[in-house]
């Protein structure tokens, strides 16, 4: 079956989908994305990802390319079109389409693209659920990492790293031994006293959306939550570490540089929170 994406206000068959050379996120990297989770039918999270996509284009100054109310209606097509059940919907908008030139273009409408993509459920939990191998990397962002920007070339090369090294993650460290977040994760780790600590959100991270979901999954289960920075030296002596995402949700973490986390199996917590994770959620039928 044909995969069908939506590309400026048309339906077309995804190997021919295309935008223009002078598109400025091409260009420019001038641009803004979301990847909402679909799973049993459901858009996870789709007004936490609507609002921080609404977040980053204000913070770039580009505006919506359609409503909000219209978007929701292409990202359920593009799923229906798809038959996706599991899986999940990615939405790209950029500024839009000017000759190259770095100030932004006036009266011009910012492009979208929305796609959206199956996943086998079973074997994806089931791959998840065994743990993830990461390493770490010196952070080397720009400081607005807090945009879900395009702009992910430093992502791109600690994740290249971490596939080199065997491993599924990379851990952006800054010079204080901190860690920041994963480069399509955020970083978790559960202390010997069962407490969850996560680095705060207000700058330097991406305020990931399953993030703020698992403050109420560990409400729900009674966990308490410490939002403060964290050491790679305190993950390696924890209980547990783990990743979380749209797409990963919690994952447990089994070993970080090549050293094991605890017993370098996966930790209960972090199987607990995901599991409980999918009645939490808010669920829009898709
Ligand atoms: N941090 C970074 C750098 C990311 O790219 C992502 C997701 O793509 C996340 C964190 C997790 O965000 P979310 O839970 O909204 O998927």
């Amino acid at each position: 079956m044909p995969r069908i994406a939506y590309v400026n206000g048309r339906y077309i068959a995804h190997r021919h989908a295309t935008v223009h050379i002078e598109d400025r996120g091409y260009q420019f990297a001038d641009g803004v994305y979301e990847v909402c989770e679909i799973a049993r039918g459901f858009i996870v999270d789709m007004k936490g990802h609507l609002d921080r996509l609404d977040r980053s284009l204000s913070e770039l100054s580009i505006g919506w390319p359609m409503h909000r109310s219209a978007l929701m209606v292409v990202m359920r097509e593009v799923i229906r079109r798809n038959h996706v059940r599991d899986g999940i919907v990615y939405l790209q908008v950029t500024r839009g389409v000017a000759p190259r030139d770095h100030p932004f273009p006036v009266g011009v409408t910012p492009s979208l693209v929305v796609t959206a993509k199956k996943f086998d459920a079973a074997k994806v939990h089931q791959k998840a659920e065994a743990g993830v191998q990461i390493i770490t990397v010196p952070e080397n962002r720009w400081d607005r990492v807090d945009i879900k920007s395009v702009g992910l070339l430093p992502n791109v090369l600690a994740k290249q790293k971490a596939r080199e090294a065997g491993a599924q993650e990379a851990w952006f460290v800054d010079p204080d031994g901190t860690v920041k977040e994963g480069a399509s994760t955020n970083a978790w780790i559960v202390t010997q006293d069962g407490a969850l600590v996560t680095r705060p959100a207000d700058h330097g991270i991406l305020r990931g959306i399953t993030r703020t979901t698992l403050f109420k999954v560990a409400e729900s289960l009674g966990l308490r939550i410490e939002e403060r920075p964290f050491t790679v030296e305190e993950a390696l002596a924890a209980r547990e570490a783990f990743l979380s995402s749209a797409t990963t949700l919690a994952t447990p973490i089994i070993a970080i540089d090549g050293h094991p986390v605890a017993n370098g199996h996966p930790g209960s917590v972090t199987l607990s929170l995901r599991q409980a994770f999918f009645d939490i959620a808010e669920k829009s039928p898709a």
